[in-house]
């Protein structure tokens, strides 16, 4: 999932910037602040939904009225997830199996040499 990340100069609009460590999945319309975790902020125009399941974001929907409904955002945001997910275990599945990814990483591992820097003295 490619991100967007809230800055000083681009604040999260959820909390208006409290912390620096809040994100948007890019081309929707959730947030996840790391300030309102598990609570409603009072910021207009946002609707709290639930923690996500580490429990480090909460995860926040744009809900200002416009012709989309915020459930229909949810929807959509979940929807991209699962397809990531999908993406994911396609791609898992398709790769090496964990051992032999393991042993042919040692053969490429042992064939690199350290640079002078990298030698404890
Ligand atoms: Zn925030």
């Amino acid at each position: 999932m490619s991100w967007e990340y809230f800055s000083p100069q681009n604040p999260c609009p959820v909390c208006d910037g409290i912390t620096s460590d809040c994100r948007k999945p890019r081309d929707s319309d959730i947030i996840l602040c790391h300030h309102f975790i598990d609570t409603q902020s009072s910021t207009p125009g946002y609707k709290f939904i639930k923690p996500t399941a580490d429990r480090i974001w909460g995860i926040h929907v744009l809900d200002d009225g416009e012709k989309e409904p915020w459930q229909q955002r949810i929807e959509k945001y979940n929807s991209l997830r699962d397809r990531e997910k999908r993406t994911q275990r396609l791609k898992q599945s398709q790769s090496l199996p964990i051992q032999e990814r393991s042993h042919h990483n040692r053969i490429m591992l042992q064939s690199l040499s350290l640079d002078d820097d990298h030698q404890k003295s």
